[in-house]
């Protein structure tokens, strides 16, 4: 696949494109807000889905424009869904915005398969930042990890519905057993991979606690 990466809305968050190269057709990964940028290539790609690794304001904030100009479904794990309409939940009120998108067009569960062009992305339920965070792995490749893991670091687990040891369960069950090379694409900042994360990130340590 194909993919694109655009830093969008308040907090920077990292908005995926991912395209098939063999037939044009794409996936976009929590937009959090939209640019031209991000416009332009939606508009010269053959969008099939709408993808959120959770329900935060940053990651859905983009939801009401992109839907102006496409008709993609929008996926969201079913233990997120009711944060798109509930500007408490999406954490939205919190910077004095009341938020609140459409429902989903369907829901999402641990272990589903999102076929896009030749390319399949299996969802990983993650838990821990909030209830319903999935992963999105392509198989031995690359994975969206969302506010899940970070480079050097994980996502916040004090806001409703985040819990410290679902987050490491989490890490510990779907992260640490990936193969070193496997790139990963997280909701804000650098990429990294899950061997530098092995070495370097003090939540990937296998005994902490
Ligand atoms: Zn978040
Ligand atoms: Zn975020």
């Amino acid at each position: 696949m194909k993919i694109e990466r655009f830093e969008v809305g308040p907090l920077m968050t990292n908005c995926f494109l991912a395209e098939c190269e063999y037939t044009g057709e794409s996936v976009l990964i929590d937009p959090g807000g939209l640019s031209d940028r991000l416009k332009k290539s939606i508009i010269n790609s053959d969008l099939k889905t709408i993808l959120l690794t959770h329900g935060h304001f940053d990651h859905i904030g983009g939801l009401n424009d992109i839907l102006k100009f496409t008709s993609a479904p929008v996926l969201i794990h079913e233990l997120d869904a009711h944060m798109l309409t509930d500007p408490f939940q999406n954490a939205s009120s919190l910077m004095g915005i009341q938020y609140r998108t459409i429902e989903a067009s369907s829901l999402l569960s641990d272990g589903q398969e999102i076929v896009c062009g030749k390319s399949t992305l299996t969802v990983k339920h993650t838990p821990g930042h909030t209830k319903g965070s999935v992963s999105f792995v392509s198989d031995k490749e690359f994975v969206f990890a969302g506010d899940t893991l970070f480079k050097l670091s994980v996502g916040r687990w004090d806001l409703p519905g985040g819990s410290y040891a679902a987050l490491l369960e989490s890490i510990r069950k779907t992260f640490l057993p990936m193969p070193d090379y496997m790139k990963v694409y997280p909701g804000h900042g650098d990429s990294t991979t899950i061997g530098y994360e092995k070495k370097y990130n003090q939540f990937m340590a296998a005994d902490i606690v």
